[in-house]
């Protein structure tokens, strides 16, 4: 039997990475050393206290449901030291109706929208941005409007200029602060117009806070739920994976607005069955020692965005250095008239380098590269050396 993909599958966005795996694969035939710095994914491992926590959960033999469902044997630690984490970190104070613990953030981005969009709903996310946001919706039977992020305008959403219809029809709106993939930051104040857009025309605001704790120079990035009142209009996707090295572990929460919460509650009970709980426990463990795990990670990644940056500006770029997210964000060379794609192939051809073309990211993408900073100085060396001996 030939099994055709449903509509949905079909609607979903062509992997625009395909074309960029097969000419490295062609690359390394030709006997070029092919080198990535296009994923983002942490290359340093989860710290010790975190690892030793999950060991001694795991082998825990007074826990008699430690290999059990982690929904029919939930463990309160985690829950509360993400309740803990908020109260230190921002200064809010959640309540228990105001938390669900998720797998990971994709995983609650792409589940979410089931709980709150029907058949034919409309919500709103970034462009350029992370393409979870649009698939959530076409798995919901919904579609999306994207809002461009402007570099002009700071790469944030600009609300005024979101149609009245779309303001009117659409229920769910998308933000990502620190973003990925521009680096953008917001302040209070954004997140305080976002909240009065939410309010004013009806709309749940999604803040995806993957990289809040990815922050340097001092710089201390602010969470939605600051915003006075914005549980009443704001949820917020939080995550492990990128700030504590634990990308595989699946571990973060989505807090705010009480209603969300049971809708993604009830999403989860139907489609998983929680996450294992000595992974509870470690990621319990992880964001209440917080301030000692996270400063000398982002130390590495202060260091290889320093290089990063005065690498390209040495170059003929001239890019400011972000002060959020593990990624450079830069435009594309003039000669390739905006095209990203063209500009990561000839890179590609030319040098090995892999980096990720911005068109990936949606229409508004085009024209910039991506560069992440999960991987060694002296992997991000050699890569910017021969971006440097390409002529551009
Ligand atoms: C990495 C990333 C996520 C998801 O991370 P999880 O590992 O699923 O928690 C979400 N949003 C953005 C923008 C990301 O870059």
């Amino acid at each position: 039997m030939d099994i055709q993909p449903s509509e949905r599958l079909k609607q979903l966005p062509p992997y625009l990475f395909a074309d960029l795996r097969r000419k490295a694969a062609e690359a390394r035939a030709r006997g070029v050393k092919v080198i990535r710095i296009d994923i983002g994914d942490p290359d340093r491992p989860t710290p010790d206290p975190v690892v030793a926590e999950l060991l001694r959960a795991v082998n825990d033999p007074a826990d008699p449901d430690r290999h059990r469902y982690g929904c029919d044997a939930p463990v309160e630690q985690f829950p509360q030291a993400v309740r803990d984490f908020y109260r230190r970190r921002y200064g809010v104070t959640l309540a228990a109706n105001e938390v669900a613990v998720t797998g990971g953030s994709k995983d609650a981005i792409a589940q979410f929208p089931m709980a709150v969009l029907n058949p034919g709903d409309l919500a709103i996310a970034p462009s350029p941005g992370y393409p979870t946001y649009n698939i959530g919706h076409v798995f919901a039977g919904a579609s999306t409007h994207y809002a461009p992020l402007r570099e002009a305008g700071g790469f944030l959403v600009d609300f005024d200029a979101i149609p009245p219809e779309v303001c009117r029809q659409a229920k769910l709106l998308w933000l990502n602060y620190p973003n990925s993939p521009t680096t953008a930051t917001a302040d209070l104040d954004f997140f305080r117009s976002a909240v009065e857009f939410g309010r004013r025309h009806n709309v749940l605001i999604c803040h995806d806070n993957a990289y809040g704790l990815n922050t340097y120079d001092g710089y201390v990035a602010p969470s939605i739920l600051q915003v006075p009142g914005a549980a009443e209009v704001a949820v917020e996707f939080f995550s492990l994976s990128k700030a504590f090295n634990m990308t595989g572990w699946r571990a973060g929460a989505m807090v705010g607005n009480p209603s969300a919460v049971v809708g993604l509650r009830t999403v989860k009970e139907n489609t998983d069955n929680g996450t294992l709980r000595g992974i509870q426990f470690a990621a319990a463990k992880a964001l209440d020692s917080c301030e000692q795990i996270v400063p000398p990670i982002n130390e590495v990644y202060r260091r290889r965005r320093d290089l990063v940056v005065d690498a390209l500006n040495a170059h003929g770029w001239s890019l400011a250095k972000p002060k959020g997210t593990i990624y450079v964000w830069a435009r594309v060379p003039g000669r390739y008239k905006g095209s990203s794609a063209a500009f990561a192939t000839d890179l590609l051809e030319k040098t090995g380098v892999i980096v990720t073309p911005g068109l990936g990211y949606g229409q508004w993408g085009e024209g910039y590269f991506r560069i992440s900073l999960t991987y060694g100085e002296d992997v991000l060396t050699e890569a910017l050396g021969r971006i440097g001996e390409m002529r551009l």
